[in-house]
């Protein structure tokens, strides 16, 4: 199964002053995908290097489904993070760390967060793109 590389995970200290954007899956998975933005295209990444590491056909790149090739994992939980979640969820502005709904609240203050609400798009530049590996 697919599993993003973070071996050059971070430390979280690192999290002091950032800013996260507030997205709510799967609604702006739906705006991503209807406007073809730049996570429609950060996604659609992520499933051709998926799809070229296991053989799969070219069939899996159409339509909706490719964000089944999608998946993040809490930093502070580890749960998994989708985009037919129902629920709001946080990235760092890299796109290097996601935050949950229930531990948002837990480490907004003791890193003094910025929250950028509304957001419809990731930034174009500077989203960490994961390798894809085959999991062990
Ligand atoms: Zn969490």
């Amino acid at each position: 199964m697919y599993k993003p590389d973070l071996s050059n995970k971070k430390d979280d200290n690192n999290w002091y002053g950032k800013t996260f954007l507030e997205i709510t899956f799967p609604q702006f998975w739906q705006h991503s995908f209807d406007t073809k933005n730049n996570f429609y295209n950060y996604v659609l990444m992520e499933a051709k290097k998926h799809i070229e590491l296991f053989n799969l056909g070219k069939e899996y790149l159409e339509e909706y489904n490719i964000c089944d090739f999608w998946q993040r994992h809490c930093s502070v939980c580890q749960k998994s993070i989708t985009t037919n979640i129902n629920e709001t969820c946080y990235c760092s502005i890299d796109g290097f760390d996601w935050i949950c709904h229930d531990c948002i609240d837990k480490v907004k203050n003791q890193y003094s967060l910025s929250i950028l609400k509304d957001v419809e798009d990731i930034p174009s530049k500077g989203f960490i793109v994961l390798n894809v590996s085959k999991a062990n």
